[in-house]
């Protein structure tokens, strides 16, 4: 690529790609420089495009890669995942963070072996009507798994849309998010090369059109960037409107066994924050600890200690957790069914579907004595 389109500022940009230009260029690049040993390709199913396309949102490939193996070893069809317990579920998927997606995919495999003969449907229409799936992981369902003629647009391809065409306004508001679809569906080339199509645009925006220090030297949709003939790459895509999340602060109750370790955890709701998790008793920040343990337990704690705050933040949150250490020598049974509480062992904690904050404190609680413990 001539070396004065990386610094041209001033000329007038060249004209932008079109239909005809942007997918043959992104195929080329993607024929070389493209991933081709991706866990979920091959074999290339609808289940598994499915499994790691939710797995894929929010979150990046290395990450992904040894869950989305150690999901479909333990569920290796759609049939396997529908018929497994939801707890069975969220254990694999602990540490991955965003549990809806876990719920909503063990819910949208049990409607499909109930609805579809256990077959992932094959149109855009039924597949977003299923828990979990919206346009964008459907379009990649359709076009990877199918070899249908439909668009996607998630994280990746937006940034690099916005970067090439300079599409302004923030992605997350309807009306550029419609812009946006429509120029996808523009790009998007016929049946024969729309699987290599949908994976290369995917590639592009994850190893090269980065959201950090993009490699446009190597790209090569260069030649007609918007962005990057103006010299404006990075206000491309344009951030989130600020604003500033509320902070909610709470306790976490660790109660444990003085004679076996054992820690108190109960079992969250099946929807909601972290819904169907196994977590620590949590109590408002005002509320007495040792009256809650005796009322509860109806013993006293032996032994308590407070530990540093940590904050885990939401999407609408910022979560500051509290924990307090509680030891005791009498570890009453009666209540904990009633009120879906269970003793555990810290090692069966691991095996559990919990989320990444207790998964941290019960590894730095290995590390802790108190006092007479
Ligand atoms: S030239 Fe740079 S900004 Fe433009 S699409 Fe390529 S990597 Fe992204």
């Amino acid at each position: 690529m001539p070396a004065d389109l990386l610094t041209c500022t001033t000329a007038a940009p060249p004209p932008a790609w079109t239909p005809d230009t942007f997918a043959p260029a992104i195929l080329n690049w993607f024929a070389q420089h493209g991933r081709h040993d991706l866990p979920w390709q091959p074999p290339t199913t609808p289940y598994r495009v499915w499994v790691s396309e939710i797995m894929l949102q929010q979150t990046q490939v290395a990450v992904v890669t040894p869950y989305f193996t150690r999901f479909v070893t333990q569920f290796p069809t759609l049939a396997a995942l529908a018929s497994a317990p939801l707890d069975a579920v969220l254990q694999q998927w602990s540490g991955l963070g965003y549990y809806a997606r876990a719920r909503h995919l063990h819910r949208a495999a049990q409607l499909v072996v109930k609805q579809h003969c256990g077959e992932l449907p094959t149109t855009l229409e039924q597949l977003t009507a299923l828990p979990g799936i919206g346009r964008s992981t459907a379009g990649a369902i359709l076009s990877l798994a199918y070899g249908q003629r439909q668009a996607i647009l998630d994280g990746n391809v937006k940034r690099v849309l916005t970067r090439c065409f300079t599409v302004t306004g923030w992605p997350g508001e309807p009306a550029v998010t419609a812009h946006l679809w429509t120029l996808a569906d523009q790009l998007t080339p016929s049946a024969a090369t729309v699987a290599a199509y949908t994976q290369a645009i995917m590639d592009l925006g994850a190893t090269c059109c980065t959201r950090a220090k993009p490699d446009c030297a190597h790209c090569p949709l260069a030649p007609r960037c918007q962005a990057l003939a103006l010299g404006q790459v990075a206000d491309y895509p344009a951030p989130r409107p600020r604003r500033d999340l509320p902070v909610r602060a709470v306790q976490w109750l660790v109660l444990r066994s003085a004679d076996t370790g054992a820690i108190l955890l109960q079992q969250r709701p099946p929807s909601g924050i972290w819904g169907g998790l196994w977590t620590l008793p949590e109590l408002p920040l005002e509320f007495d600890a040792a009256q809650w343990c005796l009322a509860h337990t109806a013993s006293q704690p032996d032994h308590s200690v407070t530990l540093a705050p940590r904050r885990h933040t939401f999407t609408h949150f910022h979560l500051d957790i509290w924990p307090i250490v509680m030891t005791l020598n009498t570890v009453p049974t009666q209540f904990t069914a009633a009120a879906g509480q269970q003793w555990f062992s810290v090692d069966d904690c691991q095996t559990l579907g919990i989320p990444a904050p207790l998964r941290r404190l019960l590894a730095e609680l290995s590390s802790i004595t108190i006092s007479g413990n």
